[in-house]
This record gives structure tokens, sequence and C-alpha cells, in this order.
């Protein structure tokens, strides 16, 4: 019999699997404390179950392990990992610090069909999407690193990695539920957060959805012109249309949305930029929150990094006009940590 990975199953699941299998909820539920509140890697190490049900586990399942291929620390304490998986493949995963916590950047495509010019995993076509437990063995993988060294675990999870992940749909929601599940790993869903690049059925798809985690849109510019340049998806969903989705995500949600926007030099961080960006968001409010982050450059790319005098100048417009806006510390700068490039240079 094939075995399948135990991390695809959410919790009702496995619930399922147990009762088709003679075992009853009360057992279901132990596995499910093993696996996640516990986070043991080893069906023999699982506690409070009985022998015959750790064989029927191993006959029918295994726990997807990721190999580190390579870790980059940096300063700052940005970590970045890059691991192997069963099939070969590379992805990537960055921890980062905050004041106020953990948080870790998961992947969730192998290379990413979006395609914006300015991105290092824009130059590899998506190979194929990862599956639940991939996703999930991220996680999982980071946990035990940070565990063995006594160090804090992950408290925040961003979906900001390699991949569109509402381009994954299905196993981004599956993904969702048993990370914010309250008897497993029980991350809180208002420290989960998914960026989109905007695709817009997705985003109304996703604002009725009943787990409700936070929203990140890649803006990166306040026109048309602009961002069709950077993002060739806003030739599908230009901004009226996306902005038009946002503004119902937030009447159904009642969430605000935070607007990615890298700061590329001489493209889109002038004060007139700026100004653009200030009317495109007016509108929503205390619903927007602006990250702005320096670009972080790559070396087959022809961008560059803004000049800190105009970082500086569109950071203080924003602030002046009382948009909620933060200029995010860079995470890892020195190790590759703009997204994909560490894969990039090891295949
Ligand atoms: S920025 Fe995100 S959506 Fe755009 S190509 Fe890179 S990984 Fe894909």
């Amino acid at each position: 019999m094939n075995k399948q990975a135990i991390y695809n199953l959410n919790r009702e699941e496995l619930y399922n699997w147990g009762k088709d299998n003679g075992i009853s909820s009360f057992y279901a539920e132990k596995i499910w404390l093993n696996l996640y509140r516990f986070r043991v890697q080893d069906f023999d190490e699982f506690e409070g179950l009985k022998p015959e049900i750790i064989e029927k586990l191993k006959a029918s399942f295994f726990i997807t392990k990721l190999e580190t291929e390579l870790v980059q620390k940096s300063d700052d304490g940005t970590m970045k990992f890059l691991f192997r998986l069963k099939d070969d493949s590379l992805i990537e995963t960055v921890v980062m610090n905050h004041n106020f916590g953990r948080s870790v950047c998961v992947t969730t495509q192998l290379g990413c069909n979006i395609g914006c010019s300015f991105c290092a995993s824009g130059l590899m076509p998506k190979n194929r999407d990862l599956e639940v437990a991939e996703i999930l063995a991220q996680i999982m993988t980071v946990n035990k690193k940070l565990m063995a060294d006594s160090e804090e675990i992950i408290s925040h999870v961003v979906v900001m990695g390699i991949g569109e992940p509402f381009d994954n749909y299905d196993n981004l929601m599956k993904f969702l539920s048993i990370i914010s599940d309250d008897k497993g790993l029980a991350i809180a869903k208002r420290q989960i957060t998914v960026s989109t690049s905007g695709i817009v059925p997705k985003i109304l798809e996703f604002a009725n959805e009943k787990i409700r985690v936070n929203m990140a849109i890649s803006l990166h510019a306040p026109n048309n012109e602009i961002r069709s340049k950077l993002m060739r998806i806003n030739k599908t969903y230009p901004l009226e249309e996306l902005f038009d989705a946002i503004h119902k995500y937030i009447e159904i949600t009642k969430k605000r949305v935070t607007f990615e926007y890298i700061l590329i030099r001489d493209l889109n961080d002038s004060l007139d930029e700026a100004r653009e960006l200030l009317e495109l968001i007016k509108p929503l409010g205390k619903n927007a929150y602006v990250n702005l982050i320096p670009y972080n450059p790559v070396s087959e790319l022809e961008y560059e990094r803004s000049r800190d005098e105009d970082i500086d100048k569109f950071f203080e417009f924003l602030i002046q006009n009382k948009v909620r806006c933060v200029l995010r510390r860079e995470h890892g700068g020195e190790i590759e940590a703009a997204c994909g490039q560490l894969r990039s240079n090891a295949i």
C-alpha cells in the first residue's frame, strides 16, 4: 500500500481515517496532539498510544521531513533555510526575529508563474504546487531546529515565500486550518498573513472563508503603468479591479489590508509616486497599512535599491499624511534574503 504524508490531513480527516481503522476519536486526538502539540516526528516516539495503533500509523503514513541543504544566518538573527524535498527539489524558508516574536516565511510553490520582473523567483517558472505536507514541514523543521537550540519557536507565519499562494489555493486553506487548529500548533489567526500579487477572484473567495487570517497585497506601484512593468498580473487585474476587490474584502471581513511596497531606484520611489499612493489608499482610511521595503538587488536583474534620502522622503511623506506605514527593517540583506535568491544560486 502506498503510504500518505500524514501532514496532508486536517484534524477531521485524521479522525475519519481513525474511524475507518477502528481507532476511537480519543486516540485519534492523541495522534493529533503528538504531531502538532508535542511536535514528535517519529511514530515510534508517540506517547499514550497502544502499539497496534502505532503499527497502523506506520503502515498508512509517513511524516514529511525536509533535508536541510544550507542555513544562512545574518547579524540581525534572520535565518534562511534551503531545504531539499523528497523529489530533490529545493525550497527556501526564512525565519525572522521581531520584538513581538519569531516569524517564518513559507514557500508554497516550486517556482512562480506570476513572473514579477523584480523577483528572483519570477526567473523560475512554476514547476509544481507544494503539497500541504511540504508547506507544513517547513514550520515543523524550523521549530525542531529552534527547539534543539533552546530558542523561542515560531509565533507568526507569513505566506510570502516563493510562489503565489492563491495559485495553490486549496492546499493553502488546508495548511491554514492545520496551523491555526487550537488543539495543535494553535498559531493565532491574527498572527498569520497571506500575501498575494492580487488575483482578484481569489481575494473575494478568501474574504468569504471561515478561517480569517490577514491579507497582504504586493502593490509595489501607485499606477497601472508602473505596476504593469513590475507585475504582469496587473494587465489581467489592473488597479481599479484590484481595489474594488479590496474594498469588498474589507467590507466582508472588517480587517485591514497590508500593502507591500518595494522601493526601487528611479522607478517608484519619487514624491510624485508617494502622492499617487496616498490617493490610492486614502479611501481605505485606517484599513490600509503600508509596508515600505527597500529593494534587495538580484544580480541577474537591472533594478537597484532606492537611495537612502529618497526612502526617507517617501516614508516621511506618508507619515505626515497620516498613512499607517512602516519602513521595514531589512531582514538578512547580506544573506540573499530577496525571495528566491538562495534557491536560484543553488541550482
Ligand atoms: S514576487 Fe511573489 S508573486 Fe511575484 S514572481 Fe516573486 S514569488 Fe511570484
